[in-house]
């Protein structure tokens, strides 16, 4: 169906050819099967699988490696066709996406060489862990330490919260406390490496210590699992720090809050497609539904609704794109990405509810992909920081840039 926004705006020909794909995928595999994964709360093995065949794990990763080697720019506009297929596909490849960045960006050769040809394949998938039961937005306040051991191993112990793909992944880059004394809090943390086995609860043998509970039970952003993630233990060698022991020790706050800049980059380029997918689904309904003898999209509060929701779109596409092309420039980016971070997600809620405004009672319904949609757009508001977090970032980074 004809869209209300031109989705080829500003594309080279690459980007052209592989949104298409990518699009064509999504009206495809994704979603006429969403529902049901969603309703069942199932792992879209059948996707994911073709996810990898189309190489989409290694779309950031560069081609000597084995990926595509695509900029960030490229990625978000992946994303985006994603995501208006379901969130949940697209953050089965987000936390591989971060991973894969921290990898490129601060991994030792001997650490690249040995996880991003087998990444870029989908071999092994990547979570992050920051988060724990009792912090989220205070990374700083992070509790779960590793101690290193006479023989020269990193002892873990401690519990992680909410890790997305934190089943599945067979990497685990996990913000932990290597320095309890340092005076600084941020400068005590350490990215570690930690392997496990994919799909397995407890973990034994070379990885024994490392369980992962059941997935946590969610209102939406069904078939991709969250988990915790607990420590007891677990021993990890000092070659699985970030950028090896000598660069890494102690240097993971920094790594992690780079990461999580293109990831909010990611997380607005989410909020864009479900936002579009919100808006297509009202123009769509709103021309079939009859009230007071006219179709509803005849009736001028509900195009005004069609309008704000295009706009949103229009402007959180084009501030996406903006933050994720001064990153591809090696510009300074952290202020754009978060104002981009926080009106995509703002704006995907936004379009999501006006659409299921539109659709009146039977938004309310099983039967419509709107009650999905729903249920799903909250988390933009919440991952990589929540939108109160965002504001704090913007307005740090705008005093900082105009100081006087
Ligand atoms: C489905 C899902 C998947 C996730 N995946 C991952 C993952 O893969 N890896 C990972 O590490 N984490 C993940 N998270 C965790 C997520 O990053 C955190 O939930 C988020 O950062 C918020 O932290 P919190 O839940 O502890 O809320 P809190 O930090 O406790 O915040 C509670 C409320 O207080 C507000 N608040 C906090 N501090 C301030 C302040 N200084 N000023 C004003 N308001 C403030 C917050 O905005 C929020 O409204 C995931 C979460 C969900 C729900």
């Amino acid at each position: 169906m004809a869209v209300a926004t031109s989705p080829h705006v500003d594309k080279t020909d690459e980007q052209k050819d592989i949104t298409d794909m990518v699009r064509q995928f999504a009206d495809e595999q994704i979603l006429p099967n969403a529902e049901h994964y969603d309703h069942e709360d199932e792992f879209p093995e059948p996707i994911v699988e073709q996810m990898r065949e189309l190489g989409l794990f290694g779309v950031t990763i560069p081609e000597e490696f084995g990926g595509m080697g695509l900029d960030l720019t490229t990625y978000t506009m992946i994303v985006e066709e994603l995501s208006r297929g379901w969130i949940s596909i697209s953050g089965i490849i987000n936390t591989h996406f971060i991973g894969s960045y921290l990898l490129m960006k601060f991994g030792s050769e001997d650490q690249k060489q040995k996880y991003l040809p087998r990444m870029a394949t989908g071999e092994i998938r990547a979570a992050f862990s920051l988060s724990e039961p009792e912090l989220g937005s205070d990374v700083q306040a992070i509790k779960t330490a590793a101690k290193k051991t006479g023989d020269g191993d990193y002892e873990i112990n401690g519990q992680k919260m909410w890790v997305t793909n934190g089943l599945r992944s067979g990497i685990v880059f996990t913000l932990v406390k290597t320095d309890p004394d340092a005076e600084q809090r941020h400068r005590g943390m350490t990215c570690f490496i930690a392997e496990k086995e994919p799909g397995v609860s407890e973990n034994t043998g070379e990885y024994a210590g490392f369980t992962v509970p059941p997935p946590l039970k969610k209102m939406g952003y069904k078939g991709v699992e969250s988990t915790e993630l607990v420590f007891d233990g677990y021993r990890c060698p000092a070659e699985n720090i970030l950028g090896g022991e000598e660069a890494g020790l102690n240097k993971g706050f920094s790594q992690m809050m780079d990461a999580l800049e293109v990831g909010r980059v990611n997380v607005a380029a989410r909020g864009v497609g479900i936002a579009q997918r919100a808006l297509e689904l009202a123009l769509r309904y709103s021309q079939e539904r009859k009230t007071f003898g006219k179709q509803i999209a005849q009736h001028q509060a509900i195009q005004f609704k069609l309008a704000d929701m295009a706009t949103q779109i229009e402007a959180a596409r084009l501030m996406t794109l903006r933050a994720a092309r001064l990153k591809d420039a090696g510009e300074r980016s952290d202020l754009e990405a978060g104002m981009a971070k926080l009106f995509a997600s703002e704006a995907g809620r936004f379009c999501v509810e006006e659409s299921f405004r539109i659709h009146g009672g039977y938004g309310y319904s099983k039967e419509y992909e709107i009650e999905r949609l729903y249920r799903d757009a909250p988390l933009l508001l919440i991952g990589e920081g929540t939108s109160e977090i965002q504001r704090m970032v913007i307005g740090k980074k705008l005093l900082e840039r105009h100081k006087i």
